[in-house]
């Protein structure tokens, strides 16, 4: 047996895209594992990657904005799947309707709406599929290395991702009540994938830290995924309702001394 004993454990794994996905990394390490993975994605298209990549996973559609879907969904799994390990929740979305503006002008419409993809979604989710879990299991989401951290190209999403950090706590403790499914999220830096790629202006604040972090180099989306692994696993069991941070260092290096000689000449 492995140490991370995910052997036959079925994960249920919410948003793989693209082979850049952290969830696609995540299905990655859980497959090498010896997991049993069963996906949820938003389009045929990445219906079409689950398929190509891990073939014969059974692999479900549904947009998680559309409460009728996820239910739907979220029956058809019950149906098919007993006894789910594990679930990972690893969707984003952020709209800039008006094109990145100042935080205080941020779009009510497109804010409410990346908190209903990204942050509601995750909620829902632990609520519909908690009766097919296993009492043990482990649920996780893909949150970010600082909620506090005001950085510009981010738009409003740092504080979308605070109450998705917030959410961890309160369904830890809800669903602790007849059960002892665990509720984690990563708190990870920032990683090359499509949709970081999508954030305006994201290029220049995602080299800069790598420059930021303690050994001079990004952090790789396998880190977050060997994490994920983890705390989906019985070997993290002593972990509940937290963040932990993946960032290589970053957040303890703001006086880095190459960064600082740069700035001030
Ligand atoms: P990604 O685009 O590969 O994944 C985002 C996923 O969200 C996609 O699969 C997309 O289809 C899904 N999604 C969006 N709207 C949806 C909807 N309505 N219904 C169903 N699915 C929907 O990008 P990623 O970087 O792998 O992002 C995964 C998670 O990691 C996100 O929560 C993101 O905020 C987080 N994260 C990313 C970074 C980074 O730098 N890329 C850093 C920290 C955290």
């Amino acid at each position: 047996m492995n140490f991370l004993q995910l052997e036959n454990k079925k994960i249920l794994i919410f948003g793989i895209a693209n082979k850049k996905s952290v969830a696609f990394h995540i299905a990655k390490v859980l497959k090498d594992e010896g997991a049993e993975i069963i996906c949820s994605v938003y389009s045929r298209e990445h219906a079409e990657t689950v398929e190509k990549h891990f073939p014969g996973t059974p692999v479900y559609i549904c947009d998680v904005s559309d409460d009728i879907q996820m239910e739907k969904t979220a029956s058809l799994i019950k149906e098919n799947h007993k006894n789910i390990y594990g679930i990972v929740h690893s969707i984003a979305f952020a709209n800039y309707s008006a094109g990145v503006r100042p935080f205080h002008e941020t779009v009510k419409s497109d804010f409410l709406q990346a908190v209903d993809i990204s942050c509601f979604s995750f909620i829902r989710i632990a609520g519909l599929y908690k009766s097919c879990m296993d009492s043990d299991g482990s649920i996780i989401t893909i949150s970010i290395s600082s909620t506090k951290m005001a950085a510009p190209s981010y738009g409003y999403m740092a504080p979308v991702k605070a109450a998705l950090d917030s959410s961890v706590c309160f369904l830890a403790k809800s669903l602790s009540e007849d059960s002892r499914i665990r509720v984690n999220a990563i708190g990870a830096s920032p990683l090359k994938t499509s949709a970081s790629a999508g954030i305006p202006g994201y290029i220049e604040p995602y080299l800069f830290a790598e420059k930021a972090t303690l050994r001079k180099q990004a952090l790789k989306t396998e880190e977050v995924a060997n994490t994920a692994a983890f705390l989906l696993s019985p070997k993290s069991s002593g972990i509940n309702a937290q963040t932990i941070i993946v960032d290589a260092g970053m957040a303890v290096n703001f006086f880095d001394k190459e960064i600082v000689s740069k700035t001030v000449k």
